[in-house]
Parts: structure tokens; sequence; C-alpha cells
């Protein structure tokens, strides 16, 4: 028994669906101690969006690394953290027309969440937090409150409190509008929900099954929030820099949150950082009330720097994530059978998508019959129904043509069971599944 398994505690989760040993990666692949090769869809849950060692980001930390520069720092003022401020202030806020406060929280979301969560119940004075079904917000006691998963929450073996879940956009199906509820609770005094601080959603469900809510419901979220002096927290620590083809996940949506987090791929280069971003006037912090003593990882703040300086500068970037993610939404369509018992619905936008699949159990099954042929790719959904794409945003589009050709291939495996039986997408104009055709395109789902 290799000491992983002999002593590394049993929480331990990716390794079980990926059991081999990793020892080194390039931009999409990892490379295993057998030499073997393997596509990475799995991305660190969306830590990678660069790749991994992407050469130019390497560059700058072994720079740094070789120059002696600062490496642990608290929260002291450095040039790396000056650096990345100028450059985030320069490249991603003011293009954009936005502004905000800057907070360098410990290096986890959920921290982030966890700071977000203080700042909003202390500048409203109020305790409840809405956050919405199947929302994934980070596993310490305040963010896993947040957070629907009740594998997650039973962890917890203690009270989680002070958050109300609400219908997330099209959790009753596409006929129900959610936002009807969630107001009609929320001005009647007498329904038991309480007026909260802040509403915290995340734009796609990165761990709830990949559900994207449409522009239109945002907006009428962030409208009720106005009328009723609720704050909008937007959770892009999955889907932000870059991961739906903008920066951020809800740009060209027509909402301006009251509060940002962004973490997983924010330091461009697997590094931990995470930071909330503030309406200004709501930065009403006293020096060092929510502090950590990683809040100033000056490494990742070079390679943030970098990366942003690389892919941000323009559009460019931006464009090529769009015809990666069309390529990516094509080709599931193809994939998806109809002349079969299951049942698969597509999911998400940009480079998060996936496939739902009914019965559940098929997408786990896909995911351990993709790691045998070389592809590393999760699942996400309560019960882990949904195949999920993510793979790195500079991805070749060989590599990811090749990660779908094993994909269909595992799927084609699983649902074959070794008959030899061949499944298929329908043909175009000539829609079979009436499940899979009722699924509007992502362009009628983002103008609704
Ligand atoms: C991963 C994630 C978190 C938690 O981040 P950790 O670094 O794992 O604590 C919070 N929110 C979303 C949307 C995430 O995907």
């Amino acid at each position: 028994m290799r000491v992983h398994e002999r002593l590394e505690s049993q929480v331990r989760g990716y390794c079980r669906s990926f059991p081999t040993i990793f020892t080194t990666a390039k931009g999409a692949q990892l490379f295993d101690w057998k030499g073997r090769r393997y596509i990475d869809f799995l991305c660190g849950a969306g830590s990678l969006n660069y790749g991994h060692n992407n050469p130019e980001i390497k560059e700058a930390v072994i720079e740094y690394l070789l120059s002696d520069g600062i490496l642990h720092g608290l929260d002291l003022a450095t040039e790396a953290k000056e650096r990345f401020l100028d450059v985030f202030e320069g490249l991603i806020l003011k293009p954009r027309n936005l502004e905000y406060k800057i907070q360098f929280t410990g290096p986890t979301g959920a921290n982030a969440v966890e700071a977000a969560f203080k700042l909003v119940r202390k500048a409203t004075g109020r305790r409840n937090i809405i956050s919405f079904t199947n929302g994934f917000h980070g596993v310490t006691l305040g963010a896993l409150a947040a957070t629907g998963n009740s594998y997650y929450r039973r962890a917890a073996a203690t009270t989680l409190g002070e958050t109300t879940f609400m219908p997330y956009d099209g959790y009753f199906g596409p006929d129900f509008n959610t936002l009807e509820y969630i107001r009609k609770v929320l001005t009647d005094g007498s329904s038991g929900v309480d007026l909260p601080a802040a509403f915290i959603v995340e734009t796609v469900q990165g761990e709830g099954g990949l559900n994207a809510a449409s522009a239109g419901w945002l907006r009428g979220l962030q409208a009720l929030g106005r009328e009723l002096g609720i704050l909008l927290i937007i959770d892009d620590i999955q889907a932000g820099c870059g991961r739906t083809g903008t920066f951020f996940s809800f740009e060209g949506f027509g909402i301006i949150p009251d509060i940002v987090l962004l973490s997983k791929s924010l330091s461009g280069y697997g590094l931990p950082m995470s930071v909330v971003l503030i309406r200004p006037d709501l930065d009403i912090w006293e020096p060092g009330e929510h502090n950590g003593t990683f809040r100033g990882n000056n490494l990742a703040f070079v390679s943030a720097a970098k990366a942003i300086e690389i892919y941000w500068g323009d559009d460019l970037f931006s464009h090529e994530i769009g015809k990666k993610a069309e390529i990516l939404s094509d080709r599931l369509a193809e994939i998806i059978p109809f002349d079969t018992e299951a049942e698969f619905e597509p999911r998400g936008r940009g480079l998060i998508q996936g496939i739902e699949c009914a019965p559940a159990s098929i997408a786990d099954r896909v995911s351990r019959a993709a790691f045998e042929r070389g592809l590393i790719i999760e699942t996400s959904g309560a019960d882990s129904q949904v195949i999920k794409c993510l793979p790195p945003l500079t991805i070749e589009v060989s590599i990811l043509t090749r990660g779908l050709d094993i994909l269909e291939d595992s799927l084609q495996a699983v649902l074959t069971d070794g008959s030899g039986r061949q499944f298929h997408a329908p043909p175009p104009g000539r829609p079979q599944n009436s499940r899979w055709v009722s699924v509007p395109t992502a362009t009628e789902v983002y103008s609704r």
C-alpha cells in the first residue's frame, strides 16, 4: 500500500476518482509516474484557467524567487502587491467601469465568503443571508451554512445558521419564475423569512450541477435587492477569471454586484489567493478586523499580475474562449444520444459546460471510463449527475477535441456496456428526444 492510502486521512477525495500518482503537468495535460498522459478537464476545479505551469507566468514567478522578493508579508505593503493592485485596477476594473475596494482575505475561497458575510452583516445590522438551492460556497461553518449539499452540511455536525435558501433560476423548470416566489416571501412580513443582509449567488453553479442563471433573472434579483435594501454578493470564485468567456461571469448581464468574490484562478498559477471586491461605501472594516496570516501571498500577487497582463489587456482572449466554448457546446450536443432509455441535458455556458445524466450513476461511470482512456473529468451536482467539462481556457483546440473524442467514447462505452450497439444524437432539424430538444439554446437563455 502506498503511503497515500496508509497515512493520508480518509477525507481525501479526488485522488479516489483518479487513482494514480501524478508527477508533472504542462498546459492542459497531466503525466503520472508511469509516464501516462491525461487530458485535464478538471483543471484544479477551475484553479488552472491558464493551464498547468504556464510558461510566461512561470518565468515571472522564477524571476521573483531568484530576486529574493518578499514571499510572506502578512498584509504589509510590498512591491508585488502594489504591482497587482495597479494591474487589477488598470486592466480589470477601469475598462469595465467598476469601482471596488479590494480586500485580501485568507487564501481560500471559503475565507473570502466568510469575510463577505461578516461585512454585509456588519453593514446592514441583519443576520440572515439568502443563498440558493444547489449553491456551493465552501465548507467552513459560515460558508457551509450557505451551501446546499446535504453531504457537506452533515459533516459540520453542528448548527448551521442565519441563512435561508431560495430556489435558483430554473429550479422548478423553465415555466416557473422563482423571482416571483422570492419577492413574495421577502415582502410578506409573515412569511417567516427574516429580511436578509445579502443574497449570495453564483451565475453558474460550479459544484451544484452547472445550472446557469439567465441575465434577466440576475437583473431581477438585483432590482429586488435594491428595492428592499438587500446587498448582492456574486460568488465568482469558480465562474470568474474568464471561465464563462469574460473576466467576470456577470459582464454584459446588466448588473453591478455590491460585492464580488474571486479566488481559484485569480493567481493564474494554482497558487492560493482570494479577494473580496467591495463597493467603496461598504468598506466599513476596522483595521485588522478580519485578518489571517496568509493574506499576502506575494508569489500569487506576482503570478496574478502577470496572468492579467498576458490575457486581459485586450479582447483577444475573450474571443478565443468564446470560440472554444462553441466547439464545446456543439460537440456536447452531438455526443448526447437520443436513442437510449437514459436521458441527457446540456448544462452550463462558456468553458464550464457539461451533460446532466438520468440515471445519475451514468456520470460517475463515464468519469471512470474516461480516466481509463486518459481524460480527467469530474462530476458535479447534488447526485453527481452532471459530467463536468472544465478544460483550461488556454487549451489547444486539438487537445480539446481529443478530450471530447475520449468523452464520447467513454459515454458510448458506458451506455453500450459491451453490447456493441451504437447510440446517436438526433440528426439536425429532426428532434427525437423531447426532454433534450426542450432545452433552449445558450443565446435564448442569456438574452431572456
Ligand atoms: C471552490 C469554491 C468555493 C470555496 O473555495 P475554497 O478555496 O475551496 O474554500 C466557494 N465558492 C465557489 C463558487 C467555489 O467554486
